[in-house]
């Protein structure tokens, strides 16, 4: 036997122990745009696992914007953004972006980068090196904990937002550069990080922040500006990355930050650097997201969305399991047990429903769990179904 084929039979024995621990996972193919009501492998399906918190996926401002970015500059961008892949559209989507967090960000600037995982390993990599220490929360997304391991940093994990254990570990630590990593918004939790304790803790220690905040953009924040609106924050010390996939609708990601720091990323930050610009019609769509997140629509979205929440919220009444306690469209059931949860996600999809079902390793082992997540594009008498069905899932 060749040694690639041993390689394709450890493979295989790998693959065949994922499905014994129901850690198997599959795509599904859609056949209609990203909305409550899709169309999936023949069934109509009411979903409530996507991240398209204010309905902006299939708007069709946004998709005209589409529309209108690619006939102006074409499909894609041809090149990375150094050499000729930066068009208009970009530098005016860094811009708007800019300007919109300028109450938060002192002497800031934005960078648009073509996914939220190639941010997070932009900033890291570019910021940190192994001279630094890195101080990650332990429920960080996934691409925060690539992007630490990469940069060749110390990490130091402290516990989920917990403050005493974060203070100690500043305290002790003698790196010439210290950064704190944290989601703002958790990604499987819908909770949040306590972000002006935090920040004041940076202050104290000379430290600095980093906050992820993919699932508070465009939700949390009278204006839509995430976490560090929500909370009033603005400090040079703050550095921010959203993502533009989610609530804006679209694709890609942004870094906001002070102008040094976004210009030094420019310089030298590899995943950007060595990538091809992302197609110039994205970023055209995104300025029409933009506009609506931070306009009239956006609030008006916003408050039909957390009608929804408290919708959800004070409907709903376990049997077996419990919820999670989040103020955010992110309301997890934890069920702990992988095949009850993928059982769960069963009996659901039987009732015409598609919810997310979340196993190790995107949570700690032990608490897999169904992600229910609520949008404005959600009616009242959708979440108040799904509700009913999950008040009632038997432990089958
Ligand atoms: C989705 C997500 C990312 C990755 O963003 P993409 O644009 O999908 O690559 C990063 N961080 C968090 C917290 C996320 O939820």
């Amino acid at each position: 036997m060749t040694s690639d084929a041993s390689m394709l039979a450890v493979l295989k024995n790998q693959l065949d122990s994922l499905k014994q621990q129901q850690l198997w996972r599959r795509r599904w193919n859609a056949d209609t745009p990203c909305a409550p009501k899709v169309y999936v492998e023949g069934r109509e399906l009411i979903a409530f696992c996507s991240n398209d918190y204010l309905g902006l996926a299939a708007d069709p401002l946004v998709i005209e914007a589409l529309r209108e970015g690619a006939s102006i500059y074409g499909a894609g961008s041809g090149a990375s953004h150094l050499i000729s892949g930066h068009s208009r559209a970009h530098e005016k989507l860094e811009t708007a972006l800019a300007d919109f967090f300028s109450p938060h960000i002192i002497s800031g600037r934005a960078l648009y980068l073509s996914s939220g995982y190639m941010a997070n390993l932009a900033v890291i990599t570019a910021l940190a090196d192994a001279h630094s220490e890195i101080f990650s929360e332990a429920l960080n997304h996934a691409s925060l904990i690539d992007a630490a391991r990469l940069s060749r940093a110390k990490v130091s994990i402290y516990p989920h937002r917990d403050l005493t254990a974060l203070s100690a570990m500043l305290a002790s630590s003698t790196a010439e550069r210290k950064l704190i990593v944290t989601d703002g918004v958790f990604s499987m939790d819908g909770d949040i990080a306590p972000l002006t304790e935090i920040l004041r803790l940076c202050e104290l220690h000379d430290a600095w922040l980093i906050v992820d905040d993919a699932h508070g953009f465009g939700v949390l924040g009278k204006q839509g500006r995430g976490l560090i609106e929500h909370f009033s924050l603005r400090s040079e010390r703050l550095i921010l990355i959203g993502t533009l996939s989610k609530a804006a609708g679209v694709a890609g990601a942004f870094i906001t930050a002070h102008e040094t720091i976004i210009e030094w990323l420019i310089q030298r930050a590899r995943p950007y650097i060595y990538s091809t610009a992302s197609p110039p019609a994205l970023a055209h769509a995104l300025l029409t997201s933009l506009t609506i997140i931070a306009g009239e629509e956006g609030t008006r979205r916003r408050a039909v969305l957390n009608e929804r929440i408290a919708q959800w919220k004070s409907a709903i009444n376990l049997k077996h399991w419990q919820m999670l306690e989040s103020e955010t469209p992110i309301q997890p059931v934890l069920i702990g047990d992988n095949a009850l949860t993928m059982a769960a996600a069963q009996q659901l999809r039987e009732h015409g429903f598609w919810v997310g079902s979340v196993r190790p390793p995107t949570v700690p082992l032990g608490t897999a769990r169904l992600r229910v997540t609520l949008s404005s594009a959600h009616t009242h008498e959708q979440v108040a179904q799904l509700a009913s069905h999950v008040n009632t899932l038997e432990r089958t």
